[in-house]
């Protein structure tokens, strides 16, 4: 297919204490979408999330980025993180580089980029993310919700084929939920694909084009947002909405 990104082909993941997090899941996943995972805790969404940056490697099952096994032995690892965003709960900046800093380490590391180019994109993304003020701050000097959008334009600054978030929301205060979600809506309308895992239901509803649902390591039902939070098929999954509604 011609616009797929990922095909997930029966994956299955179990740690070495014996945890069955995901279990014989298959996903298609196209280019210019937006996909949100939910499901309770435990169901297996950030393992999954971690497989598709090889974070984590599936025991068993493929996935395949445009035609390529991603799984196979061979595959470059590196590459590959390069071309996929990732943003986490907790951020993840560099405590002792400035805001600046952590924006330009991995262009100017990784794509090679100098630092009169790199930082060049990096204050772009500071604009994009409202923040070309804080350039000069450390990350203790910042507020949560500001740490996540820097976060945001760290991973842009890659210029990733897809970002995946795997609850980027979940550990702010209510009060800067809204500055992280209106930075995702903008990408959204850039056409990105994204693949975030949250709770937050009115992004689900208003920017998933497909909402997929996972319970004990297993993707139970998916479809768009009408369907799920509408009649949704399984009876797990209108446990799950009316427990996060
Ligand atoms: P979710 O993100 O939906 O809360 P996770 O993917 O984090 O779920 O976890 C799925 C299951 O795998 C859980 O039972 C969790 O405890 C377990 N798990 C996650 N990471 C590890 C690990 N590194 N070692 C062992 N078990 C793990
Ligand atoms: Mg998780």
């Amino acid at each position: 297919m011609q616009n797929n990104l990922f095909s997930i082909e029966h994956i299955s993941k179990v740690f070495s204490d014996g945890t069955v997090a995901i279990n014989d899941v298959s996903l298609e996943l196209q280019k210019n979408q937006v996909y949100v995972i939910i499901g309770p805790s435990g169901s297996g969404k950030s393992t999954l999330l971690r497989t598709l940056n090889l974070m984590e490697k599936p025991t068993s099952g493929h996935i395949y980025k445009d035609g390529q096994d991603i799984t196979a032995k061979s595959y470059p690892i590196e590459k590959h993180r390069e071309r996929v965003g990732m943003v986490f709960q907790n951020f993840n900046l560099f405590p002792h580089m400035t805001v600046l800093e952590n924006i330009n380490s991995a262009q100017m590391h990784v794509l090679n980029r100098d630092y009169k180019n790199a930082t060049e994109v990096s204050l772009g993304l500071l604009e994009q993310v409202g923040l070309l003020e804080k350039k000069n701050h450390y990350p203790n000097q910042l507020s949560g919700g500001q740490k996540q959008r820097i976060a945001i334009a760290r991973a842009l600054s890659m210029h990733p084929e897809v970002m995946l978030f795997d609850e980027p929301t979940s550990a702010l205060d209510p009060e800067m939920i809204g500055e992280v979600l209106s930075v995702m809506k903008n990408l959204v309308h850039s056409g990105m694909t994204m693949i975030v895992v949250t709770h937050e239901m009115g992004f689900a509803k208003a920017f998933a084009d497909e909402i997929i649902v996972m319970d004990q390591g297993k993707v139970i039902e998916q479809g768009t947002p009408e369907v799920i939070f509408n009649q949704p098929k399984e009876q797990r999954t209108a446990a799950f909405l009316k427990s996060v509604l």
